[in-house]
């Protein structure tokens, strides 16, 4: 158990209201009962310590004396003739943990919900509108999350009469002890339903597909994640929704792969006009543009193509386009085309040529392992 309501929460002793609302917010969702039945403990710390934090006056109690004061505080149990004590008081005082005090909320925090969304390199790079269809918790439409049938009331629990926690006196060698736990009418919540909602089961909500249309920014990339605030699941007894988070997957292109804001493309060309120099055409995201092959272009050479590539998601601009040229070396040649070659290595001297060797790690190897680190 931690022994400070600050480390309860994980903010620092000066954190603000505000953050501690939003650590208390992350935290309820995790330990839920409903989403964590094992955490039942450490989610009636947060809720204590959030009780305390989150009022200004408990907190600056809290602060000077280490305890929450309240109604039930330390003085009850020893000032008042010393026949009966709080335990659960005198943990809290001491340790700083304790119980939460007074009937448990019916509405809590919902989840956040997660969803993926393919999108083509085109949306990915420009940007798209799209529909999604998503099935969450909304708040039940017939009860307006009260989770009482409509024309029936929520009541005020006759065992423990709204405190949602019931007192039990024992005999112990210190004498008589009161334990404190909640109420096992009502489940803490202070208050029952005689005649729960017929469409949520008095949840307080129920599950919708829906559609939403969301904006894909340009620049989102497999695993970018887009959030959609209070579009995430509605919580138990109609609490306010959690948030929608768009978790994008780009599909592969069949011509461009993409590496952080830069394509990269192949384009195979004849050795006779890599030799030569050629301008091909190339059908880009935008349209078609002119790739120069240089006169002597070497195998695995690259070719940029600048501010063709992805946009940057958060700086603006784009990356750029590299094509690699892929020299090909003709397969099989006829009579004529092998005399004409003979021809060409004659003229250049290079009938018998002997070669140059060169280690494994030069050469053709690291341009091709440049070449696929971008080109440079
Ligand atoms: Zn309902
Ligand atoms: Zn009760």
């Amino acid at each position: 158990m931690p022994t400070d309501h600050y480390a309860a929460l994980g903010v620092p002793r000066d954190a603000s209201t505000e953050d501690v609302k939003k650590a208390y917010r992350k935290l309820a969702r995790q330990l839920h009962p409903d989403v964590n039945p094992d955490a039942g403990e450490r989610f009636k710390e947060v809720s204590a310590a959030y009780e305390v934090l989150s009022n200004p006056d408990k907190r600056r109690m809290y602060d000077a004396t280490g305890s929450s004061g309240g109604p039930g505080g330390f003085g009850g149990g020893f000032g008042a003739g010393g026949q009966a004590f709080d335990l659960g008081d005198l943990f809290g005082s001491f340790f700083g943990g304790g119980a939460a005090r007074g009937p448990v909320p019916r509405a809590q925090p919902g989840q956040d919900a997660l969803l993926r969304l393919e999108v083509d390199l085109a949306e990915a790079v420009f940007g798209a509108e799209r529909e999604i269809t998503v099935d969450t918790a909304v708040v039940c439409p017939t009860c307006n999350g009260n989770c009482a049938q409509p024309g029936t009331q929520v009541r005020t629990c006759d065992v423990c009469h709204g405190q949602g926690q019931v007192q039990r006196a024992a005999r112990s060698l210190l004498g008589q002890v009161l334990t404190t736990s909640p109420c096992p009418a009502c489940g803490g919540y202070g208050t029952t339903i005689p005649d729960p909602c017929n469409e949520c089961a008095g949840d307080g909500r129920v599950r919708r597909r829906r559609t939403l249309t969301i904006r894909v920014p340009a620049g989102v990339d497999t695993g970018t994640r887009i959030q959609l605030s209070g579009q995430g699941e509605v919580g138990p007894g109609g609490g306010p929704a959690g948030d929608l988070y768009v978790e994008v997957v780009q599909r592969q292109h069949d011509l461009f792969t993409r590496r952080g804001e830069d394509l990269h493309a192949t384009l195979a060309v004849p050795m006779t006009a890599a030799a030569l120099g050629t301008v091909v055409e190339m059908e880009t995201l935008d349209g078609p543009r002119e790739v120069e092959v240089r006169p002597g272009t070497q195998p695995a050479e690259v070719v940029t193509l600048r501010g063709l590539g992805a946009s940057r998601l958060r700086s603006g601009g784009r990356g750029d386009l590299h094509v690699h040229i892929d020299v090909q070396v003709p397969k099989a040649l006829d009579d004529e085309q092998a005399e004409l070659l003979r021809q060409l290595a004659r003229l250049r001297g290079e009938e018998r040529p002997e070669g140059r060797f060169s280690p494994a790690s030069g050469g053709v190897f690291s341009r091709l392992k440049r070449g696929f680190a971008g080109g440079r």
